[in-house]
């Protein structure tokens, strides 16, 4: 169960493998509240595999090791019991809803997670009424600076990237989860999505929350200090430092770290 003096989330040894073919090769991180912490890597090195398996991807085979959120074992566990302990992964959502508003889905996503969080602690109250909702999102779009119209949008139909990590960042700010984890895109974030999400983590982050930041580029940390950086190539964790390790990695280029850490074949 829940160990409250265990770090917040802990990953030891994770191994996982897409159709035989092991992807992740023994990842070890560990993140503390209040920490954010930057996964940097060249396309191919299973950052989003790891995204994607904390997620709970089924696509994933999970071979060895473990994640765990304060103590717990979150492996086994579902997508949506994993967003009830305060673990957020943007992606394990739908991408296109027709004919369901931003507002709409977001008062579900919120109050399946608020009832599940409640019902725990024993208040079987939980939930939110519909005008205490609005009333939240309004808070959280203002902190965001986000138009109030925003929320009549049907979710992600015609969104641009900017957009989408709008909603993102939204649906992270009502859920108010313990650690969240955001992996950038491949094709990296244009100027307008690069901004929302940094806005967004330096709004929202505090001393109580922790952050996993994926991203390819540097660029996104030119607006976000991370507190670790880390290097991962062909499936590890190769080097972790602060700051300055990204820069670094800038300078040198990924060839060269690869060629330094990568096994030979
Ligand atoms: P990154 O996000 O660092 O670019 P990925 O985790 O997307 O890396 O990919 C790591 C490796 O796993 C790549 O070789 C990729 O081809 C393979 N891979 C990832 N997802 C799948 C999938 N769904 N099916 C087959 N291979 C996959
Ligand atoms: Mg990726």
């Amino acid at each position: 169960m829940v160990d409250s003096n265990a770090p917040m989330f802990e990953i030891e040894n994770l191994h996982a493998s897409i159709e035989d073919k092991e992807i992740l090769k023994g990842v070890n991180l560990t993140i503390n509240k209040g920490e954010i912490h930057a996964i940097m890597g060249p396309n191919g090195s299973g950052k989003s595999t790891l995204a994607n398996v904390l997620a709970g991807n089924p696509v994933y085979e999970v071979t060895e090791g473990s994640a765990r959120f304060y103590g717990e074992d979150i492996l086994e566990l579902d997508p949506d019991v994993r967003a009830q302990l305060g673990i957020f992964l943007a992606f394990q959502y739908p991408t296109v809803i027709p004919g369901v508003s931003m507002a709409n889905f977001l008062r579900m996503a919120v109050t399946n997670v608020r009832r599940a969080r409640a019902e725990k602690s024993g208040d079987t109250t939980g939930g939110l009424a519909p005008r205490e909702f609005r009333r939240l999102m309004k808070e959280k779009m203002k902190l965001l600076k986000m138009d109030e119209s925003f929320a009549t949008r049907y979710l992600n139909e015609g969104f641009s990237g900017g957009e989408k990590k709008r909603a993102e960042i939204l649906q992270l700010a009502l859920l108010e989860p313990s650690l969240a984890i955001l992996d950038e895109t491949d094709s990296g974030l244009d100027i307008d999505a690069l901004r929302v999400v940094s806005d967004g983590v330096n709004a929202l982050a505090s001393p109580e929350m922790g952050f996993v930041l994926i991203t390819h580029y540097q660029r996104l940390l030119n607006y976000i200090k991370p507190h670790f950086v880390h290097i991962m190539i062909e499936g590890r964790i190769v080097q972790s430092g602060g700051p300055e390790l990204a820069l670094e990695l800038e300078a040198k280029g990924y060839e060269k770290l690869r060629a330094e850490f990568a096994t030979p074949v």
